[in-house]
């Protein structure tokens, strides 16, 4: 099994890059953001914990986030056998998570074997988060700015209705940044320290940070 984490601010591109290298890697995209919004929308007891955290651009605790990762990889494992790895985006968020993720891994015989960092700075992350939209039916992005709709609103692949996410407002984003900066920055120096990181450019376009990963992973697994 092959476990890949995506490290980089909201923004960064991190979501974009999962699409990608999911499907040419074959593996499990676990966005703890996206598991989250799901249960907040079904209004299970894990989303009603979480989301006066979310509202407010705050990270939910470790504990729930751990115990939700876990209960989802052993889901995953035991329904798909063909299964090639994971590929973690936003999460971990914090040292104690990226422990938490280590001791989880351990007990499988596993581990981390590849951080990616995506590193941008704070106006693109600003501009790129204002302008993003998500479809409501196949969740496909888009960005007002970057990558609009053909149709204002309407998801060119499946044709439902576009929307902005509702922690996606201009307060809820510094406020996410900056909480990004005091927990998660300190993840790229764990990383670092075990020698699993992998910076990436991200301030270029999509296309570009792909070949950048692709690039610098075939030069460290031979994965293509
Ligand atoms: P994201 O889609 O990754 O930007 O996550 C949206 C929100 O969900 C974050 O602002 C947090 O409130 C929460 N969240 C997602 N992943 C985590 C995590 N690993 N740890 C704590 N909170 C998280």
């Amino acid at each position: 099994m092959l476990n890949m984490l995506l490290l980089g601010a909201p923004g960064a591109g991190k979501g974009t890059q999962a699409e990608r290298l999911k499907k040419r890697l074959k593996l499990y995209h676990l966005s703890t953001g996206d598991i989250l919004r799901d249960a907040v929308k079904k209004g299970t007891t894990l989303g009603k914990k979480a989301k006066e955290f979310m509202d407010r651009g705050e990270l939910v605790p470790d504990q729930i986030i751990l115990d939700m990762v876990k209960e989802v990889i052993e889901q995953k494992v035991k329904k798909d056998s063909s299964l090639q790895g994971f590929l973690y985006d936003g999460f971990p968020r914090t040292i104690h998570q990226a422990e938490g993720l280590d001791l989880m891994l351990a007990d499988r015989k596993e581990q981390v074997d590849v951080a990616i960092y995506i590193e941008v700075d704070r106006d693109t992350v600003l501009k790129r988060i204002s302008g993003r939209r998500t479809c409501s039916s196949c969740g496909a992005l888009y960005n007002v700015y970057f990558k609009p709709p053909e149709k204002e609103g309407i998801c060119d692949i499946c044709g439902a209705e576009l929307y902005t996410r509702e922690d996606d407002n201009k307060k809820t984003v510094i406020n996410r940044f900056d909480t990004y900066i005091k927990n998660t920055m300190p993840l790229i120096r764990y990383y670092e320290e075990k020698d699993k990181l992998m910076r990436v450019e991200g301030k270029s376009t999509p296309d570009e940070v792909f070949e950048q990963i692709i690039k610098t992973l075939d030069k460290r697994f031979n994965i293509k």
